[in-house]
């Protein structure tokens, strides 16, 4: 007879040999995450379009969990949840690109890892890649290398990601040289993400829906892995979780991707248990994806993590009910890219509040589609809610705090005021005017066409869109960072100086602020105001490498000394700035050293630099042009020169 795990308790000695799923011991892990799935687009959560027969086959065998909230709707947040138990303002992961998950976050993988499991993480996208701490702990990490040609293969890949197929695929093989050895592997697939762009015969099967293209596709490819997980004789002893990172709006409520809102479209996530010993069940009560961790570990029998948000779901699993609890959900996009409100909110049983400048409360038990606010007709549920709410905001560990998220100190704002900027000495946030996401989010579709546009290099139309959207929403951040930019592209800085400069009267703690209207400033002809601005924003908030080049041109065109170190300097905090080459080899000019003015320009070609032509138009390039060496600069400009291996004297690539 096996002991029942809820005997466990009563039975303290036990417990030491650890407790798992109360069938055999799981010696593989498999974690399949479906990037930008929504639940309700899946058959296990009521799609009847037949998209899914292997997702619904799996469920047939599964713990379906009806209602799992994500933490946050965009990738990189998410999976830093998935990973580590936490909230994102414990793990200090808020967006994507912008922060790292640190090193010293405890990771499912590393704890794992440390239990003897081979471990292997195979992320579709460079938004989860390594260089953003989610490769933590995995032994062996398949991230595609853009630049590598044999990821280029035809049906690899799609917009710079790894499509399904090939992602399975890499799994199969790393699996069939682990042997005997206990395994855990991390899946990552994003084709239902944007682009939406099927490949055959999902592209002719769906022409009309291909969100549900890429869904029917990335189900074909997880069969093809279920397949190969039962085929192995491991299967008894394999714990295998699917579950979304977040959903997609696709146009509930305004809002047709992700990111910027939270509702039950990018909240809602699939997630499905399968475990040795466990039956399979339909759970309605709410969890929360913080709570995978805490899941997975008690399923392998390990020690429960300590000062973590999630719990184990393994009486859920079991069928018994979990204590209620508030679970939590936020979004920081919206702040972060266009100075809008931040959102959060809580969920209670079928009880969600979304807290804002007009704060929603819905009953999803009668309104799941989120229709009736019943904020103003419940406020002492509003206010319970809210209470819970603002506990929870509070991080359970130190230091994750980034620099963005950081208000200037008195001192700093002193300074600032002292060069006529961020002046009031009030809180200086653009916040009391933020707009709430839910009433912008129509712009949505202008800021996407202007962002096609800027990658065009059509800067009236860009400039047309900025004004339109700054018509609407005068401290939008991304409008102002545009506006400006599209007035330098024009030839027109003087028109550039009044955005850039709200930038940084609004976001004074951005770094993009100064870069910006430094470079205005710089542009039009007030080269040393630039040059006092950025060095005191060098020496405040948080450094960039926008702001240590343009504080390196305005220095240098304001005849400051930034070639005797401060060029140096920028170069160690940001080495792989073609552009800051290119600075250093003005300086050599500068000191009429030719062969190291070529050596910088060299590397800051090496670095990606393109506008070698332009330096043409400059006269303390004169002898550079005129230097037999120049053509062999251009062409080194071109991958497919073979000038290139004849140079003299290229430095090895770095
Ligand atoms: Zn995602």
């Amino acid at each position: 007879m096996r002991l029942r795990c809820g005997w466990v308790l009563l039975l303290p000695l036990l417990a030491l040999s650890g407790c798992r799923s109360g069938g055999p011991e799981i010696t593989r892990v498999v974690l399949v995450t479906l990037d930008t799935t929504r639940a309700d687009r899946l058959g296990p959560y009521g799609y009847d379009r037949g998209t899914t027969p292997n997702l619904d086959r799996f469920a047939a065998q599964s713990v379906v969990f009806e209602q799992a909230v994500s933490q946050v709707p965009t990738t990189a947040p998410s999976h830093s949840t998935m990973f580590t138990g936490l909230y994102p303002q414990d793990h200090g992961v808020r967006y994507n690109l912008v922060y790292k998950l640190d090193d010293g976050a405890e990771t499912l993988a590393e704890i794992l890892q440390r239990r003897g499991f081979s471990t292997a993480g195979f992320p579709a996208a460079g938004v989860v890649g390594r260089e953003y701490g989610l490769a933590q702990g995995f032994a062996h990490w398949d991230q595609l290398d853009l630049k590598d040609e044999g990821v280029r293969e035809l049906g690899a890949l799609i917009g710079g990601t790894r499509r399904a197929g090939a992602g399975v695929d890499a799994v199969i093989d790393w699996l069939a040289g682990q042997g005997g050895q206990k395994v855990f592997l991390w899946l990552h697939l994003y084709d239902p993400h944007t682009p939406y762009s099927p490949p055959f015969p999902y592209s002719s099967r769906y022409p009309n829906n291909p969100y549900d293209g890429e869904i029917a596709y990335t189900d074909a490819q997880f069969g093809r892995l279920l397949e190969a997980l039962q085929a192995d004789p491991a299967w008894d002893r394999t714990l295998l979780v699917v579950a979304g990172d977040h959903g997609e709006g696709l146009h509930h409520h305004n809002e047709s991707w992700h990111s910027y809102l939270v509702y039950e479209s990018t909240q809602r996530v699939p997630l499905l248990v399968r475990a040795p010993g466990v039956e399979a069940r339909r759970v309605a009560q709410p969890v929360e994806l913080a709570d995978l961790t805490p899941t997975l570990l008690d399923l392998v029998g390990a020690e429960p993590l300590e000062n973590i948000r999630g719990v184990s779901l393994r009486q859920a699993l079991r069928g018994q009910t979990l204590p209620d609890r508030f679970l939590y959900f936020e979004t920081h996009a919206g702040k972060l890219n266009f100075g809008w409100q931040e959102l959060s909110g809580v969920r209670f049983r079928n009880w969600k509040l979304i807290e804002s400048s007009e704060p929603e409360l819905f009953d999803l038990a009668t309104d799941p589609r989120e229709k009736n606010n019943l904020a103003e007709a419940d406020p002492d549920r509003v206010g319970r809610f809210r209470a819970e709410l603002l506990a929870v905001a509070e991080p359970i560990r130190e230091g994750t705090a980034s620099k963005t998220d950081q208000q200037l100190t008195p001192e700093e704002r002193r300074r600032f005021a002292a060069l006529g900027y961020v002046a009031g000495g009030g809180g200086g946030s653009a916040l009391e005017g933020a707009r709430n996401p839910s009433e912008m989010i129509d712009a949505e579709g202008e800021i996407t066409v202007a962002g096609s546009e800027i990658q065009r290099g059509n800067w009236p139309r860009v400039l047309e869109l900025c004004e339109y959207i700054l018509g609407r929403d005068p401290a939008n951040k991304w409008a102002l960072t545009n506006a400006s930019l599209s007035a330098m592209n024009l030839g027109r800085p003087q028109d550039a100086l009044e955005p850039s400069k709200r930038l940084v009267e609004l976001y004074p703690q951005n770094p993009n602020s100064y870069s910006t209207h430094g470079r205005a400033l710089s542009e039009a002809g007030r080269a040393d105001e630039a040059y006092e601005l950025l060095l005191l924003a060098r020496e405040t908030i948080e450094d960039s490498e926008a702001v240590g080049y343009f504080f390196l041109v305005a220095g240098f065109d304001a005849g400051k000394p930034v070639c005797d170190g401060a060029v140096d300097e920028v170069l160690e905090e940001f080495p792989s700035s073609a552009r800051t080459y290119v600075m250093k080899s003005r300086c050599d000019l500068r000191g009429g050293e030719l062969d190291a003015a070529f050596d910088h320009l060299i590397k800051a070609v090496q670095l990606g630099y393109k506008e070698v032509e332009l330096l043409k138009h400059f006269d303390e390039f004169d002898d550079v042009v005129n230097d037999e060496r120049f053509q062999m600069l251009i062409d080194l400009q071109d991958p497919d020169n073979t000038n290139v291996r004849a140079f003299p004297g290229t430095p090895t690539g770095s």
